[in-house]
């Protein structure tokens, strides 16, 4: 309940960012007060121990902030997912339909190892492409997606259901 508190306080609505009649969720605050970011990478830790996570996966750029150090305090492996082109060969590749073109994430093919149990990590969950995309390319790299882990999720545009069965973790949604 601590947690969920901190995290909304730690959110600021942004009207019409990045385009008009969007209002943008921005996480800055919440970074900048190191009580409540420490409670977030610690509910996100305690969710990687519960579902028995071998790794922690976060997507470029701000569930990175998330996931690693919610991934060294659960004493885990922190896989970092990226935006096309970033990453040394050998990497998986994902493209994915965005609202308007496409975009791509890869994942460096040699830190990854088949079997493992992975938790992945994002800011917020809104229509799940992002997500779904991550989710496909640890999974064609053999691992188990044990659950997507997030700190807001906007309810009212169904990400769930881009995400099929997976299981979802939301520090705090947004109806
Ligand atoms: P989706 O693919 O679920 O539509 O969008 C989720 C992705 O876009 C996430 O990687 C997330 O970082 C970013 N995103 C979408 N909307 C917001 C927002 O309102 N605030 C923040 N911080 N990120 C957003």
């Amino acid at each position: 309940e601590e947690v969920e508190r901190t995290v909304v306080a730690g959110f600021r609505d942004v009207p019409d960012f990045p385009r008009p009649g969007v209002v943008f969720k921005d996480i800055t605050p919440l970074l900048a007060d190191p009580v409540a970011f420490g409670r977030v990478t610690g509910a996100l830790a305690a969710v990687a121990r519960e579902a028995g996570a071998t790794a922690v996966a976060g997507i470029e750029a701000r569930g990175f902030v998330l996931a690693a150090p919610a991934a060294e305090r659960a004493g885990l492996a922190f896989w970092p997912v990226r935006k096309a082109g970033k990453l040394p060969p050998p990497v998986l590749r994902r493209d994915y339909a965005l609202e308007y073109g496409t975009a791509s994430l890869e994942l460096a093919a040699s830190a990854v190892r088949p079997g493992e149990r992975v938790l992945l990590v994002d800011d917020v969950l809104a229509t799940g492409g992002t997500a779904r995309a991550a989710c496909e390319l640890l999974e064609e790299a053999g691992t188990e997606v044990v659950g997507l882990a997030v700190l807001l999720e906007l309810a009212f545009l169904h990400g769930r259901r881009a995400l099929g069965g997976r299981a979802v973790v939301a520090l705090h949604a947004q109806d």
